[in-house]
């Protein structure tokens, strides 16, 4: 039997992969126009990592990691999320100030699969670091919602919480509990296990709606500086126009977040507890690595959610021509005329096996050309015959002319 992908994971192949280039394009664009430099670090970090910086209580570290040790007996683990790795990456380079950073590539966490929820999945996301002002904030935001936009999602909006400082966190961590072990026998197994633990978990659990919707909420028992940071991200999200609402329950599920949280939301995206992306401020994670205080807001999105909740793509061509080779010993001049037309910059291809005229025009309607430049006795003349493959007219053209007819078609 051939082997297969293991579960959950997923091979992208073309046609579909084109949809994934333009989502990946459309966010390499927005990184650079926003400034944030690649950043690449390591598919695998030590268990340490994440246990430290994503926190040992939550549902990612106790249950989803693939962990594993090397053969020099060291605990390793596959990424869940990369922000616990550019902090790091930040924090061992010995990096100092403001630094923007952007990455793209493959998380891996043990989840029940599912559309939309894979143990191999795709990132991409921005880490804005060492900058506390709420503006970052607004930033960071927007560059996931101008992915959203770009891909053609045109609907998305940003749910928005603030889950204060660490010492508000605290606090409101202490009332919360005791609202839920007052209630503990109305609780699911798993929530009450998570009182002591950590309670704010249990704010998400749609098993626990019930309990949790009288539950006392973040918001309500922010310090002065976090409700006036939080404000200002509302204010500023207002004035470049992102729609955003108040979600008093959002919290995330990593344990790094202080003060902003956000997901995004979109009609075409709606399945259960899932989101098409979400980020926020991250001030306490440098220090839990034992860094110093370093200030910081990121975002992470969803690629293979992205690529579900898009619209169809109107696919451009994905070869500008297909050069069909008339008689054997016209090839040469044909591999010339494809390495000429590539040099310029066109994209172009051939087959390199002796097939028929009308099994190359095949070929070039299944590669989906929207040319096809055949070389045959008309070179002697210095000419092909060029075929418009959408209308089906034809033409004969310079040699020299050829790119100029594509970029005229
Ligand atoms: P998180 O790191 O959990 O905040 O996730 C950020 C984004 O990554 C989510 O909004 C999803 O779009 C995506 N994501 C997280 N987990 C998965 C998964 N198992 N499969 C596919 N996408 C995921």
């Amino acid at each position: 039997m051939i082997p297969r992908a293991p579960k959950g994971t997923d091979d992208v192949l073309p046609p579909e992969s084109e949809r994934w280039r333009s989502v990946l394009r459309a966010f390499d664009g927005i990184a650079e126009r926003f400034g944030y430099g690649l950043v690449i670090t390591p598919l695998f970090e030590a268990t340490e990592l994440f246990a430290r910086g994503v926190g040992a209580d939550t549902e990612v570290v106790e249950k989803q990691m693939y962990t594993f040790d090397d053969k020099g007996g060291r605990s390793v683990t596959l990424r869940p999320e990369a922000t616990a790795s550019v902090i790091r990456a930040y924090l061992q380079s010995g990096t100092q100030g403001v630094f923007k950073g952007a990455y793209s590539g493959p998380m891996f966490r043990y989840e029940q699969p599912q559309a939309g929820r894979r143990r191999q999945f795709h990132q991409v996301g921005v880490e804005y670091i060492g900058e506390p002002s709420p503006l970052a904030d607004v930033e960071v935001i927007e560059v996931g919602f101008r992915l959203l936009e770009a891909v053609g999602i045109s609907d998305a909006a940003v749910l928005l919480n603030s889950i204060g400082d660490p010492a508000d966190r605290e606090a409101y961590r202490v009332l919360l509990a005791e609202y839920l072990s007052d209630r503990a026998e109305e609780l699911s197994p798993e929530a009450r296990r998570r009182i002591d633990a950590n309670p704010l978990r249990v704010l998400d659990s749609k098993a626990d709606a019930a309990v949790v919707a009288g539950a006392p909420v973040p918001a309500d028992h922010l310090s002065s500086a976090a409700a006036e940071h939080i404000a200002a991200v509302r204010e500023g999200l207002d004035g470049i126009g992102i729609p955003h609402r108040g979600e008093p329950r959002l919290v995330r599920g990593l344990d790094y977040y202080n003060r902003t949280v956000f997901e995004y939301e979109s009609a075409s995206y709606q399945a259960a507890q899932a989101s098409l992306g979400g980020g926020g401020r991250y001030d306490p994670l440098a220090a839990m690595l034992g860094g110093p205080e370093v200030p910081a807001v990121g975002l992470a999105m969803g690629v293979d959610r992205i690529v579900l909740a898009m619209p169809p793509i109107d696919t451009p061509p994905a070869l500008d021509v297909f050069v069909v080779v008339a008689e054997e010993e016209r090839r040469s001049t044909a591999i010339s005329l494809v390495r000429a037309l590539r040099a310029a910059g066109l994209r172009v291809d051939l087959d390199l096996g002796g097939k028929s005229m009308k099994a190359q025009f095949r070929m070039a309607d299944r590669r989906r050309a929207g040319a096809v430049a055949v070389v045959g006795a008309e070179w002697d003349s210095g000419q092909v015959t060029m075929r418009d493959l959408r209308s089906g007219t034809e033409s004969l053209v310079e040699g020299q002319e050829v790119a100029s007819w594509i970029a005229g078609h």
